[in-house]
């Protein structure tokens, strides 16, 4: 299997869009050395007090706009683009191709894709998976498709990577025919991440990616756990939605799904609710009942407060339980990554992970871990299982894809 980053140096400049539903993010890469021209954010769009950031040429803009709809959006964007002063580009015919971040690609998409009628379609099919990401994806594409006519868009999925898991992973035991149904199943999130360390670790430790065993650990906001063998997934630890599997900042992760009936019936809550309690006001919130943010729930723990101290120690004990049946489920590992901004920021959790994880042989080297941001080996050099910090770059990952499926 070729590496993932196998001659992706080409001439084209490939705009990668993440739309939320209220939310534009923007880099534009000139993928000749990857190298970002510019990036930034339109945020609170068709809200009061929309904003806009641009950052090039070093420097970061920001100014209010008046505008209501991401197509009025890219306009504003592209205008700062060809700005004579702190414009990239002269003209938008230099854009190659557009590369969008898709949340939910369901059973359809394996692999990044072309977007044409049908694309769309499948992605319109899926809202009912996606609700709150598919549609704004949808309308981020739809807005492209208007403001730059005759520029491919290219779909990058979340889901995509996840699809090489195996029946005895994705399935739920619940009675076949909601599989059959509605498709029913684990899809996992993140993959353009997990892929993307995946491909980097495999570089920097001159593994054969058909045949590499690595677990990839995601950690932020979101987080999620993913075992991947010879470029293939194993398994990983989101589910149908991104709610299952760790503890995260606002989701509760894996909870035994009658906790949902119970408290339905308990305390009267529509199924409305209950999604937002699950994914909303759980994790590292709900628990601590003061942030769903590592950093205050560090500064928090500092302070003596037992909750903080006890999601943390939640977390944890939920991150050392995935990761040791992954170990198992890949039959060893060459490396553990830790990616996302706990993962890659946050060395005092590495040093409590990395503990828990003697008896597979991996110890810290301590100095080595006070590294943030960073490419970085953590392990010590006799380690059984090799401990890395690789940094996640999901935009450059869908430019990559993007330029990929141009190619094609
Ligand atoms: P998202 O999932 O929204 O992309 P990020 O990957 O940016 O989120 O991760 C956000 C998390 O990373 C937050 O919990 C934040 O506290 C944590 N984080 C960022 N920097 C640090 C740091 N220096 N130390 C500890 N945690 C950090």
């Amino acid at each position: 299997m070729l590496s993932p980053f196998h001659s992706r140096r080409i001439q084209l400049k490939v705009l990668v869009i993440n739309s939320g539903s209220s939310s534009l993010k923007y880099t534009l890469f000139d993928m000749a050395d990857e190298s970002v021209l510019c990036k930034g954010l339109v945020e609170r769009i068709g809200l009061e007090g929309t904003n806009m950031t641009y950052q090039a040429h070093g420097q970061k803009f920001e100014a209010p706009l008046d505008i209501k709809k991401h197509s009025e959006a890219l306009k504003s964007i592209t205008a700062k683009m060809t700005d004579p002063e702190i414009g990239v580009i002269k003209s938008l015919s230099e854009i190659g191709a557009i590369g969008h971040r898709v949340l939910h690609g369901g059973m359809d998409f394996s692999e990044p894709t072309l977007v044409d009628d049908a694309v769309k379609a499948s992605i319109r099919k899926y809202f009912v998976l996606g609700p709150l990401h598919n549609p704004a994806n949808l309308g981020g594409i739809e807005a492209c498709e208007e403001s730059f006519p005759g520029i491919p868009n290219v779909a990058v999925f979340d889901t995509a990577f996840h699809m090489s898991m195996g029946p005895e992973a994705y399935m739920y035991a619940i009675p076949r025919k909601y599989y059959e149904k509605y498709a029913v199943r684990k899809y996992g999130f993140h993959g353009t991440s997990h892929k993307y360390v995946y491909g980097k670790a495999c570089e920097y430790l001159k593994l054969d990616p058909a045949k590499a065993k690595i677990i990839s650990c995601h950690l932020g906001n979101g987080s999620s756990l993913c075992a991947v063998k010879g470029g293939k997934v194993v398994d990983t630890s989101m589910g149908l939605t991104p709610l299952a599997g760790l503890v995260m900042g606002t989701r509760s992760g894996d909870v035994d799904a009658a906790v949902v009936t119970f408290l339905q019936q308990q305390e009267g809550l529509s199924a409305a609710e209950i999604d937002t309690m699950l994914n909303k006001k759980s994790g590292f919130l709900g628990v601590s009942e003061r942030s769903s943010d590592m950093r205050d729930i560090r500064q928090a723990m500092a302070d003596g407060d037992p909750k903080a101290t006890e999601v943390y120690k939640m977390f944890l004990h939920r991150l050392t339980h995935y990761i040791g049946a992954y170990y198992l489920l890949l039959g060893g590992a060459d490396a553990i990554l830790f990616t996302g901004g706990i993962g890659e920021n946050s060395y005092e959790t590495r040093v409590d992970i990395v503990k828990n994880l003697a008896p597979l042989g991996c110890t810290l080297d301590e100095q080595a871990n006070a590294c943030r941001g960073k490419m970085c080996t953590i392990s010590t050099p006799d380690s059984k299982l090799t401990a890395i910090v690789m940094p996640t770059n999901e935009e450059l990952m869908i430019a990559m894809e993007t330029v990929k499926i141009c190619a094609k």
